[in-house]
């Protein structure tokens, strides 16, 4: 049994890197969650898009229970099935050929960035280490991962940063095109923007891209991992597209909630990460590789996709009706259950009282920037708590002027 703290604690003991709301989230069970006081909440947010499944889902809880009873921790050191049954599922339903297995987002970038630039090295182009990629984007807040980020507060501060990586506009092929050269090893780009504003890419910009790439000899990498694991209505939003990054990270949602990660790629790029290379300790862990694969054994069932889908449209639905009775809302994007509420002149900057004003009326929602409010519940999220949310959300939002 924990001992009894509260959200006092939170402020005496912790970094103040963050200032969540004054209450402390005790259980969760499917799309609803209680606080100590035994308040009951709508979870719109799924943790940052990583409840893919729901809290305490049943058979995640019976892949990790199973699992902890077995084997738990080897490091890479010593195989364990479940990482490598993961690895393989993980190819099978893919692109990939080769995954290198870690435990989150920021890591899975830092690898796929370091395996970018020792390919160009090991192809005989050590000049070959410029890096491009998106004003607006997220990769993760290593020192690498968040300079390669499209936000440079974030990285200000922190002494030098590493170098040769330029930024361009997003959707801005022609800019891509005139910076694009022989020096440039890789181009890294969410296929949606989601932090930033759930800002989807035009098809013809991931194609431009793709071409870009290979008259360079350029790495094109996907950072899949808000968009990956269903969360747009396909397994991974390249799928949606028809365009094949050389590398794919994926994480939040991989593990319904257990951290993992991953960097997909295939065998030609995957060789240049030989013995001794790149590493991690809990890389590979057993509980994580025995959640990540129920979750994918769930998650890529066509059915399943096809109900967020069927969700999507149903919130969509639900939204417009909000935007058409209390406005306040300019528009509505949305890829899968995936959806951002952007907020209109009169609310310009108040995502963060509109998320205030909604958790009151008891509903998490999430904010991608200070004009988005998004949603990212779970991908099973019954009906009816879509209904009641939303409805939660547009109460929280008529009330604000
Ligand atoms: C969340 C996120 C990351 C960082 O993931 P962490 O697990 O927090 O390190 C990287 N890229 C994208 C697109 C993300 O949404």
């Amino acid at each position: 049994m924990a001992e009894h703290v509260t959200r006092a604690d939170f402020d005496l003991y912790m970094f103040p890197n963050y200032a969540p709301p004054d209450m402390v989230i005790v259980r969760g069970e499917g799309s609803r969650v209680w606080d100590q006081e035994g308040r009951v909440y709508i979870d719109l947010a799924g943790g940052i898009a990583v409840n893919c499944l729901g809290h305490a889902n049943p058979d995640l809880v019976e892949a990790l229970t199973d699992q902890a009873r077995r084997l738990w921790h080897l490091s890479n050191a010593y195989a364990n099935e479940p990482a490598i049954g993961l690895a393989k599922r993980l190819c099978e339903l893919t692109f990939a050929t080769k995954v290198f297995l870690t435990n989150s987002g920021a890591e899975a970038n830092e690898g796929a960035l370091k395996l970018a630039r020792r390919y160009a090295v090991d192809q005989g182009h050590p000049d070959k280490y410029e890096i491009i990629s998106f004003e607006k984007s997220f990769h993760g807040r290593t020192l690498f991962t968040v300079s390669v980020g499209g936000t440079p507060a974030y990285s200000e501060g922190f002494g030098p940063r590493p170098g040769g990586i330029t930024h361009l506009p997003y959707n801005d092929l022609a800019a891509v095109e005139k910076a694009m050269s022989e020096r440039t090893c890789a181009v890294m780009v969410e296929p949606v923007i989601g932090e930033g504003g759930i800002i989807p890419a035009d098809p013809e910009f991931l194609e431009g891209l793709r071409s870009l790439c290979d008259r360079h000899g350029a790495l094109l990498i996907f950072d899949e991992v808000q968009s990956g694991v269903g969360r747009t209505g396909d397994l991974y939003a390249y799928m949606g597209v028809g365009v094949v990054p050389d590398i794919l990270t994926t994480a939040k949602g991989l593990g319904g909630g257990f951290p993992v990660a991953a960097v997909l790629s295939t065998d030609p790029v995957a060789a240049s990460f030989v013995v001794g290379t790149h590493g991690s300790t809990f890389g590979g862990n057993a509980l994580a590789g025995a959640v990540a694969s129920r979750v994918l054994d769930i998650v890529a069932e066509r059915d399943f996709l096809l109900e967020v889908k069927r969700k999507e449209a149903l919130m969509v639905e639900l939204l417009e009706g909000v935007r058409a009775r209390h406005g306040h809302i300019a528009d509505i994007r949305s890829r899968g259950l995936w959806i951002g509420v952007e907020l209109s002149s009169e609310m310009a900057g108040r995502s963060k009282d509109v998320a205030t004003a909604a958790l009151a009326e008891g509903v998490m929602v999430l904010r991608a920037g200070a004009d988005v409010v998004r949603f990212a519940p779970a991908l099973n999220i019954p009906d009816e708590d879509i209904v009641e949310g939303v409805s939660l959300f547009g109460k929280a939002l008529a009330g604000l002027v």
